[in-house]
């Protein structure tokens, strides 16, 4: 067999962040904005569709809102409506210092159009239909760039292309093919959810997102089934709601479980109004995974930091992603900078190793406590009394929705702010 062509040679900048989600798109921005030449690589082209749930919780906006991102005309939220038990329970989001105490719904397809188009304002080269296929590597195995494949690319040539930079950021989603092929595979030790969702009109006005904690549906001869997982509506302000339902490793449903199917008979069997009609021509009900907890490590090493999805990031209590690539976005960029300051490679090497650090003393705790939660909702019966105990109103469950969508104050606040903090400052950083 000859051997593969040698890459071609393409283009080169300081920095190159890999995939246009926002993850990468924030990571670029924030990037770009201090100078930095940074090339923003996508496989896609925008707008393009993501699958997800389209929910900002305040945490999230306020990301948002530090990005500079007008989101003046996004639907808004008050908080959560939790129905299960045959029971309901309406918390608006806490009021803090910190955090607005409003949520935001967004399609995904606008919101990372917004975002992208913010990175490339700010002086960030994009590329589209660029599909990264793995690490570029020098002598000493340090990563110097990326190997890629151009959808325009002339058949006849096929050679992938060699971009260079000295930093490389991974923020190419779930499945990560630049961490994987970098030898940064999933770690089995974490926890793994799987959701489908679509886009169902509706003649409900609503400005919470909705969560039922528990799925019924009822058979032909009247009688009640409880179905696996847990399902959301969340109202996107245009006559729409984005539906869906998920499902933990954890729990024993988990693979055997026809999701889709699920999903189905739970939207035929909603009532309170919601009559449901499925927006065909915003696609079928579709599928994906969501990798929770820190499921790829180290986050740095070698020249290529990993943020977002491609690191496992989303927050296993809720299934909330976005505010955590967001995030790590904000850090990675600051490290980034901070470390092309420096005088010598092995300085900036140093202050890189640095991310990782900053990211454990931020989420590894909170993270831990997540995963023990989400191994304890595996259990039906902890499910059952939990949601039993949860739909009960009284001062605990807004200490539990201060946790679960890890909302407390930053510094000062109240005793609930504070115990929050505790629990994620005493949990080991596993
Ligand atoms: C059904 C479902 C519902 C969800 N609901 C919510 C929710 O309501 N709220 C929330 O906060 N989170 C939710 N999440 C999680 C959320 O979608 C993710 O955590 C979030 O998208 C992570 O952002 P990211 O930038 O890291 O990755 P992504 O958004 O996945 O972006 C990755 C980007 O990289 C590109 N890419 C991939 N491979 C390559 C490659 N080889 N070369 C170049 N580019 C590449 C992709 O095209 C994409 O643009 C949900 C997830 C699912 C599956």
């Amino acid at each position: 067999m000859p051997a593969p062509a040698a890459p071609r040679s393409g283009l080169s900048a300081d920095v190159i962040v890999v995939g246009a989600g926002p993850g990468g798109s924030a990571t670029a921005t924030y990037l770009a904005r201090h100078g930095v030449d940074v090339l923003l690589l996508e496989k896609a082209r925008f707008p393009r569709d993501k699958v997800c749930g389209d929910g900002l919780t305040p945490r999230a906006t306020r990301e948002l809102i530090s990005l500079g991102v007008d989101t003046s005309g996004w639907q808004r939220t008050r908080g959560l409506r939790f129905l299960g038990r045959g029971r309901e329970l309406v918390l608006d989001w806490p009021q803090t210092d910190t955090f607005p105490d409003y949520g935001l719904v967004r399609t995904r397809a606008q919101l990372d159009e917004v975002l992208v188009r913010h990175a490339v304002r700010s002086g960030a080269r994009l590329v589209e239909g660029t599909t990264v296929t793995g690490p570029l590597r020098d002598d000493t195995g340090r990563v110097v760039g990326v190997l890629a494949r151009s959808a325009d690319e002339d058949r006849e040539d096929g050679r992938l292309v060699a971009h260079r930079a000295k930093v490389v950021v991974a923020c190419d989603g779930v499945s990560s093919r630049l961490a994987t092929n970098a030898g940064r595979p999933r770690r089995s030790d974490r926890v793994m959810g799987v959701a489908v969702r679509a886009y169902y009109r509706t003649p409900r006005v609503e400005d919470y997102l909705v969560s039922y904690l528990e799925l019924w549906r009822d058979d032909n001869a009247g009688r009640r089934h409880l179905m696996p997982g847990y399902g959301w509506l969340f109202p996107l302000g245009d006559g729409r709601v984005n539906a869906g339902l998920g499902i933990l490793d954890t729990s024993r449903a988990f693979g055997h479980t026809d999701l889709k199917d699920v999903m189905r008979r739970w939207v035929d069997s909603l009532g309170d109004g919601w009559e449901l009609a499925h927006d065909v021509a915003a696609g079928p009900i579709r599928g994906a995974a969501l990798p929770m907890g820190l499921n790829r490590t180290p986050l740095y090493a070698d020249g290529l930091l990993l943020v977002g999805d491609a690191a496992g990031m989303v927050n296993p209590f809720n299934g909330e992603g976005i505010d955590y690539a967001l995030e790590a976005a904000r850090v990675s960029a600051e490290v980034i900078v901070q470390a092309k300051a420096r005088r010598t490679a092995a300085d900036c090497d140093r202050v890189l190793h640095g991310y990782p650090r900053i990211m454990r003393d931020q989420l590894g705790g909170y993270f831990t406590l997540g995963r023990w939660f989400a191994h304890a909702v595996g259990n039906p019966q902890f499910m059952r009394v939990g949601a039993r105990l949860a739909l009960r109103e009284g001062r605990m469950v807004h200490v539990l929705l201060k946790l679960m969508a890890n909302l407390p104050q930053e510094h000062g606040g109240r005793a609930d702010d504070r115990l929050v903090r505790a629990l994620s400052a005493l949990a080991p950083d596993a």
